[in-house]
């Protein structure tokens, strides 16, 4: 399908690896112009020859950390207008909620919900001056059914829900979309630390365990950041301007819900 989106630009943060390079690889593979960027320089720029062989596109690294202010504004100016923007960060620490500090839930909250909310409040007025524009933020499904030692994650990016959910329908008619996408379980070095926790906790391999999670999905498998990529680039095509303010979960089926 062509996703009539060729030649539009995209910010894609926190993208050298994992679910954001799934994106940015994704929109690259659609014809888009990138801005790619992550905290290190080196995969970074790995990420943006490599992109930029494969799919024949204009892609700028910067290398900054989005949640922190100096640095995003570094990436916004690297940017400029874009047409596209796909947020995303690392996500806050699991724990127990006896344990958190009002600065542990500043932080998540900068990294989670104000982060998104900046790069909107920055890039999301010129695409309604223009008339077009498209923005996903990279949530997680701990937004429909909390994941119990993510307290700090299940409350930071409802934040952030909420903020879509209304703002998204403040802007519908401008052309501009937004909406967020629910990660479940995706092969990404943070699923793989976890993979190699539990082996160690239970004393069986990193591969057995990677089973037991598997069979708790009802794919049977992990997610690739390829596909998660792909439908990041669906909603930022020119058919998905009628999908407004939704949360678009994909995990396999493992949030088991009715709707
Ligand atoms: P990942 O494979 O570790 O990739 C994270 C990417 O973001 C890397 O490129 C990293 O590069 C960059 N990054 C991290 N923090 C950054 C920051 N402050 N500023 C700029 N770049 C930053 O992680 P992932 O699995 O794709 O996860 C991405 C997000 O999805 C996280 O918020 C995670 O909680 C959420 N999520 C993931 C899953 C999953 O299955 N993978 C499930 C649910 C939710 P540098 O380290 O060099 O900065």
């Amino acid at each position: 399908m062509d996703l009539k989106i060729s030649g539009k630009t995209a910010l894609v943060c926190a993208s050298s690896k994992g679910l954001g390079r799934g994106c940015a690889e994704a929109l690259a593979q659609a014809g888009c112009a990138l801005i790619v960027n992550a905290r290190t320089s080196g995969p970074l720029d790995e990420a943006a020859d490599a992109i930029r062989t494969e799919h024949g596109v204009d892609v700028t690294a910067v290398a900054a950390d989005i949640v922190d202010p100096e640095g995003r504004a570094r990436v916004l100016d690297a940017a400029g207008d874009v047409d596209i923007l796909v947020t995303n960060a690392g996500g806050p620490p699991p724990g127990y909620w006896t344990d958190w500090s009002r600065d542990d839930f500043i932080d998540a909250l900068d990294a989670a919900m104000l982060t998104p909310i900046a790069l909107m409040q920055a890039l999301v007025p010129g695409m309604i001056e223009r008339g077009w524009g498209r923005v996903v933020n990279i949530t997680s499904r701990s937004v429909k059914a909390p994941l119990l030692p993510l307290g700090l994650s299940n409350s930071a990016r409802a934040g952030l829900t909420g903020f879509v959910a209304g703002t998204s329908r403040q802007i519908a008619g401008k052309g501009v979309t937004i909406n967020n996408l629910l990660p479940g379980v995706h092969d990404t070095a943070p699923i793989d630390g976890m993979d190699g926790a539990m082996a160690a906790q239970k004393g069986i391999s990193r591969a057995e365990a990677r089973k037991i999670r598997a069979s708790t999905i009802p794919a049977g498998r992990y997610g690739d950041p390829g596909e998660f990529g792909k439908m990041c680039a669906f909603l930022c095509s020119q058919h998905a301007g009628y999908i407004v303010g939704q949360n678009i979960v994909v995990d396999g089926g493992e949030t088991s819900t009715t709707i």
